[in-house]
């Protein structure tokens, strides 16, 4: 058990909000080494546990050379700035909408030891930890976005070719490198 399938977009596990972690023990510790070595294997910037169908609520991120995790996160916003740029998600492979996200965030949470920690971003890591701990409350960028770039998205979807309504597909992304595509 390692690198795990990404669930994409239309899986009904992404739409299902999370559930804490109360149990800090060895399973957790290799869900953890698994969402590590499957956000490195496809190349995201972060992914989140329902990602690769497992409802608790941890993520792993890899951004500015910075590689961690958090459990049971929860976001604080230390000012009203905000962000404007592209977003992208390995469940919805291959589309990128500019997302409006907080500049700067504050999270607390846990590692898989239980011990309390903290993280704290601005730019591509708030992004990021917003775009992940979305991913716990079933929440996907697309979302986010206003009205009309919605739509596209929408549009975007519905024409990919992984996209399929009837029988959500379990299929593996490829492999890129891109920087600032979240899980
Ligand atoms: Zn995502």
């Amino acid at each position: 058990m390692t690198v795990q399938p990404i669930r994409l977009f239309g899986d009904p596990v992404l739409r299902t909000a999370a559930e804490p972690v109360v149990d800090f023990d060895k399973e957790l510790r290799q869900l953890v080494e698994d969402l590590t070595e499957t956000m490195q294997g496809e190349g995201g910037a972060g992914l989140a546990a329902p990602q690769i169908g497992v409802g608790l609520r941890v993520f792993t991120f890899d951004v500015d050379d910075v590689l961690g995790h958090l459990i049971n996160p929860v976001l604080e916003f230390p000012d009203e700035e905000e962000q404007d740029g592209p977003e992208g998600c390995l469940s919805i492979p291959g589309l990128y909408f500019d997302t409006k996200r907080r500049l700067n965030v504050a999270a607390k949470g846990f590692n898989s030891y239980g011990d309390p920690v903290q993280l704290v971003g601005s730019g591509l890591m708030a992004r990021c930890v917003q775009h992940e701990t979305d991913h716990l409350d079933g929440v996907l960028f697309v979302d986010r976005l206003d009205r009309a770039r919605r739509k596209e998205a929408m549009r975007a979807i519905r024409a990919a070719e992984w996209y399929d309504p009837g029988n959500p597909p379990l299929v593996k992304v490829s492999p890129h490198q891109t920087r600032g595509i979240f899980g």
